[in-house]
């Protein structure tokens, strides 16, 4: 495995600092279930949002491996955070950049990366989770528009958002689509309560008669498919990043937790048995790290379907882990708000989920060697 880049350590000691100064202190408020807009905006000052973008739209041109350490840092702090400021920096504006639209770049795409507006993407559908090929939301074309009709659901950021990527089905091909907020006939439906993440706000988006410009179609009509095929492995690596960052923090704070909670005269730590948990988690951690990075270089060089969907499949289940060993070394304080544990060991089941399940990523890894 490589070291760093000087670049790559730069960024990893920024959003470090800006997490332990930051983030770590605010992540409590996860609880009241509100989207931290402040240090949202605060995340998009230090540029992440423009990390993967040229300059010449306002981002820094850096490497997949520089955001997956800033995304990192960010969910080590909090997770919520950390997948809203996510997709803003990648899932919900990377199909606006494709579409190559200046009127889009220079409406949307820039404000967005300076965290002004918020973008989103709306894959999934009530009948359509892991089957996305099974997306029902029509687009009908209407000389130089497209009127939409469906519904959407799960959609991070939507009651906060300004624009909408919306895959659709145009006959039998699906197609892609930027949606502004403000579009007649879409509403945003009620949040969805959620064992964890209780801070990015997740809802269903309904598209009744929506009006879309033909211009606001991403690529040629029938291209949905190449582009859901183009962001998913993007999407599984950086989710990887963010299982880690969680797992990272649950650590730290079992060996903390370890060398402050006495039991029979002495730090739990001291007992054998509790070593060989921290030595378990350090080991997952190690791993995790190796599989996270190499993934995110690659994604870079040689982009591959199958180390996308291993490296969230991988982290996701190892941070699984790890959360819960951190529970059992709190034991009772694992279990209580008053710790960040149990918010940890919940959050973390959406890397599992968001952006492909454990089974569906297995498949996709077995493609590899078929
Ligand atoms: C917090 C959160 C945020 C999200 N944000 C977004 C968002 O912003 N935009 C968006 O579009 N979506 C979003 N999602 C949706 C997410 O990507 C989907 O939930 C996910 O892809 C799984 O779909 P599903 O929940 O409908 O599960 P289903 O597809 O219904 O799967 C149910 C079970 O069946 C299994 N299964 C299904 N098909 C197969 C198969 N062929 N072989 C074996 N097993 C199978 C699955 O693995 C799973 O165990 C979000 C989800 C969460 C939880």
């Amino acid at each position: 495995m490589s070291a760093l880049t000087p670049e790559q350590a730069a960024v990893q000691r920024t959003f470090a600092a800006f997490c332990d100064r930051e983030v770590v202190p605010a992540a409590a408020r996860d609880a009241d279930g509100v989207f931290p807009l402040d240090l949202f905006k605060k995340v998009g000052e230090l540029g992440f949002f423009g990390m993967r973008y040229p300059p010449s739209l306002g981002g820094s041109g850096a490497d997949t491996l520089s955001l997956c350490l800033a995304a990192e840092e960010l969910a080590r702090g909090w997770l919520s955070l950390a997948a809203g400021s996510m997709m803003q920096a990648l899932m919900g504006t990377w199909l606006v950049y494709r579409s190559g639209n200046a009127a889009l770049h220079e409406r949307l795409l820039k404000p967005a990366l300076r965290g002004e507006k918020l973008g989103t993407i709306c894959m999934t559908e009530p009948d359509a989770g892991s089957d996305l090929k099974a997306i029902s939301t029509r687009a009908v074309r209407d000389g130089d528009s497209y009127t939409l009709n469906g519904k959407k659901t799960w959609i991070t950021n939507a009651s906060n958002a300004d624009f909408f990527t919306v895959f659709a089905r145009t006959g039998s091909t699906l197609s892609t689509f930027v949606v502004e907020a403000k579009t007649p006939g879409l509403v945003v439906g009620r949040p969805i309560g959620k064992m964890g993440v209780r801070s990015s706000p997740t809802s269903e988006v309904f598209f009744e008669d929506v009006r879309v410009p033909a211009s606001q179609r991403v690529g040629e009509e029938g291209q949905g498919s190449d582009y859901l095929a183009e962001i998913l492995p993007q999407i599984r690596t950086v989710t990887g990043a963010l299982a880690l960052g969680v797992a990272r923090a649950a650590f730290d704070a079992a060996r903390l937790y370890s060398t402050q909670r006495k039991q029979f005269g002495k730090p739990i730590g001291e007992f054998q048995a509790v070593k060989l948990k921290l030595a378990d988690m350090a080991t997952e951690i190690f791993a995790s790290t190796q599989v996270v990075h190499e993934a995110a270089r690659l994604a870079d060089v040689s982009p591959s379907p199958g180390a996308a969907a291993m490296c969230k499949s991988f982290a996701s289940e190892s941070a699984l882990r790890v959360c819960d060993d951190a529970a059992r070394v709190l034991a009772s304080y694992g279990y209580s708000t008053d710790y960040p544990v149990e918010r940890y060991l919940r959050d973390v089941r959406f890397t599992l989920i968001g952006g492909g399940t454990p089974e569906i990523l297995k498949l996709a890894i077995a493609k590899e060697f078929q």
